[in-house]
């Protein structure tokens, strides 16, 4: 038995159990034993309190979906592997194009394993586009000096995709955010200018709709205009607030990721999708030109010609699990309205919870949600300086881990010094009622009270 979604105790002693697993099961009763075990083990994203990442609970109907595939275990890097799944991918980016605002009959992607590859191939296509040539096949030309402009609140993906495109961590230039880690379009535009006196070159502008802590979004319209002006590209990385697409209450903060060149969407966060499920987007399909390859085992020519399609050129992956198939059956049970309304209670939920934080002195509220998560922190009634509540807020939310009562974020805003130390829930279980986050919060009290308590003591 669990007090909540995790199992009690400390990483070392659940290893221990997982060794004992291993060790002690064999033959038919595998499968089972190590389920169980699995199971027991798990983080469950359907506990009201598993509130700490962009980690869902998944619905039965995409499960269901996966299964299938995983049985039948189509491969997307040939047609001869996957007839129907190469076509319902085709037919699905389409839906999803045009659910960004791209027209569909010019636009291209393809399913990733999620935002991390979806950047790094959006800064890949940039990196080629806008550096002379193809890049791919010749190297950085020598005396470029590329730049990467995303803000101070960015997900990390960028750096490393900057580190693996031969950039440079460097290359990455950080642009300040506001309180709410939303870009200022005025430091955006100083940093471009700022790299173009420099002699620089501005490889591409890097724009989050959705921040993974706050869920701000990026100024995208001001974004697009900076873009054409500097001649570079537009990446958004949207794979947090591209769910915010399927709700008509929501879509508008997302007005002008249609000027992207390319966008980063996840359907294994605000999308109720098992991961993987990341899908990557191109405004136009002839960027996509220098991830084309030709294998003559996989793609030939000749085959091409006789109508034999191929999705080889639009991924960074050879064998390829069919993750399109679960996202269209689940837009086909649902429908757009469907998962829109999911959205919805999970963003009333996010506000639900503001209040009340509001309403509990010993929690201060950092900003109001923007999506479905909610940053706040634990503050003692007696006196304590920063640096003791950060280590204060540290400390109660492994407390919650080791009784496996909670799972809440934790998280540092931008910055310097002491005091960004942060709580986060980001609520993506539409079932969660009020009161249980409500309940949720009280929990996270009682632990900031016992640590402080002990500390005192
Ligand atoms: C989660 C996230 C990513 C990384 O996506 P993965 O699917 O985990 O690879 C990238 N950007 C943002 C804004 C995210 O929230």
């Amino acid at each position: 038995m669990r007090a909540g979604p995790l199992p009690a105790g400390s990483p070392a002693e659940l290893a221990a159990l997982v060794a004992d697993g291993l060790a002690g099961t064999n033959g038919r009763s595998a499968l089972a034993r190590l389920t169980e075990l699995l199971a027991y083990g798990a983080a469950d994203p359907a506990d009201p309190a598993c509130a700490a990442h962009l980690h869902c609970p998944p619905l039965a109907v995409a499960a269901a979906a996966d299964l299938a595939v995983s049985a039948l275990n189509p491969s997307q890097d040939s047609w001869d592997q996957a007839p129907a799944a190469t076509a319902l991918e085709t037919a699905l980016l389409a839906e999803l194009a045009a659910l960004v605002g791209y027209d569909p009959a010019r636009a291209a992607g393809v399913l990733t394993s999620g935002g991390t590859e979806s950047n790094l191939m959006g800064l890949m296509l940039a990196r080629d586009q806008k550096l002379d040539g193809i890049v791919e096949l010749d190297g950085i030309p020598a005396g470029a000096d590329p730049r990467i402009i995303a803000s101070e609140a960015a997900h990390f993906s960028v750096q490393r995709a900057a580190a693996l495109l031969g950039l440079g961590e460097r290359a990455v230039v950080a642009v300040p955010v506001d309180r709410q880690l939303r870009m200022e379009p005025d430091a955006l535009e100083r940093t471009l200018a700022e790299t173009s006196w420099a002699g620089a070159t501005s490889v591409a502008i890097v724009a989050t709709a959705g921040t993974t802590d706050t869920g701000s979004i990026d100024p995208l319209h001001i974004a697009a205009d900076l873009a054409a002006r500097y001649g570079a590209w537009l990446h958004v990385d949207a794979a947090y607030g591209g769910g915010a697409l399927l709700s008509d209450r929501l879509a508008p903060l997302l007005d002008g990721i249609a000027r992207a060149d390319s966008v980063s969407l996840d359907w294994h966060k605000l999308g109720w999708q098992p991961a993987a499920a990341g899908v990557f987007l191109v405004r136009r399909a002839e960027t996509y030109v220098s991830l084309a390859r030709r294998a003559e085992y996989l793609n030939p020519v000749d085959d091409e010609r006789a109508g034999y399609p191929s999705l080889l050129g639009l991924s960074l992956r050879t064998t390829r699990r069919a993750d399109a198939f679960k996202l269209a059956v689940t837009l086909r049970t649902l429908g757009r309205d469907g998962l829109g309304r999911l959205v919805d209670a999970c963003h009333d939920l996010a506000h639900a919870a503001a209040d009340a934080v509001r309403a509990e002195p010993l929690l201060e509220l950092h900003g109001e949600p923007v999506l479905t998560t909610v940053v706040f922190r634990y503050r003692p009634q007696e006196a304590a300086d920063e640096a003791a509540i950060d280590e204060l807020n540290g400390q109660l939310r492994r407390l919650l881990l080791r009784t496996g009562r909670a799972v809440v974020g934790r998280t540092e805003l931008p910055g310097e010094g002491p005091g960004r130390v942060r709580l986060k829930l980001t609520l993506l279980n539409p079932h969660t009622t009020t009161g249980e986050v409500g309940a949720l919060l009280r929990e996270v009290v009682r632990a900031g009270r016992k640590v402080a308590g002990e500390r005192a003591g």
